[in-house]
């Protein structure tokens, strides 16, 4: 099969053109970074190629955003003296092994000290870790419930907290549930606020339209910074 590899650059977007014999164009968007990729039939173009792509712009920055919106953690290891964040402060891990149950402690507004078995390993320090990160959360969202639905006027039947790869939080709006990221636990606590917040008025108004917005700037008028900040990489 003849191919013929080339780019194409259009608002800033490098397109990566690939000729080749077949029938169709076909036009994809890769993750991580949100590589675009566009397969042409041999007879097409370059100007034909470009008008395709700035015909299908919309779709291609819509892709590359929701890319960009997936929750990126850098990789941790579990190691002495590793950066760990813990309600918005960096903490440096104190790996202490010794024979007994395992425990996790802030000390001295620096350290995370984490006690484990000799022996245990990345997965288990992480998952030492992980439910240490989940216990504290547990503890914050009941403050933070009661006081928007008296404000938001609805009402919660059931929360809870999981490991969400794509989404800070979900809303169930037919079972009145709602669930935040474990990953919230890192984040500065006006941010767990927001999400909380967020996904109440989902009980109110399920699609991220106007009204849902206006809900948003009543009740939290600096929502849009949180955001933000939520989406920001901290090492
Ligand atoms: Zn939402």
């Amino acid at each position: 099969m003849s191919t013929k590899n080339f780019h194409i650059e259009v608002s800033g977007i490098q397109v990566n053109v690939i000729k080749k014999d077949i029938k169709n164009i076909h036009l994809a968007v890769y993750p991580p970074t949100g590589r675009v990729r566009l397969s042409s039939p041999l007879s097409m173009k370059r100007e034909s190629l470009r008008l395709f792509i700035i015909d299908k712009l919309g779709w291609i920055k819509k892709h590359i955003r929701n890319m960009n919106s997936q929750i990126r953690e850098p990789e941790r290891e579990y190691i002495q003296g590793e950066s760990h964040w813990v309600e918005g402060q960096r903490y440096l891990l104190n790996i202490i092994e010794r024979d007994s149950a395992p425990q996790v402690e802030i000390r001295n507004k620096k350290y995370i000290d984490l006690y484990v078995r000799p022996g245990s390993d990345k997965a288990r320090r992480e998952e030492v870790m992980r439910e240490w990160y989940r216990d504290r959360l547990k503890k914050q969202i009941p403050e933070l419930i009661p006081k928007w639905e008296k404000k938001l006027d609805v009402q919660i039947d059931d929360w809870g907290v999981k490991l969400m790869k794509t989404k800070w939080g979900s809303c169930n709006v037919d079972e009145k549930r709602i669930w935040l990221n474990l990953e919230l636990a890192k984040k500065p606590k006006h941010c767990l606020d927001y999400v909380v917040l967020h996904e109440m008025i989902h009980l109110k108004e399920r699609h991220h339209n106007e009204r849902f917005k206006a809900l948003l700037d009543q009740h939290m008028p600096g929502w849009r910074n949180v955001k933000e900040e939520l989406n920001e990489v901290v090492y």
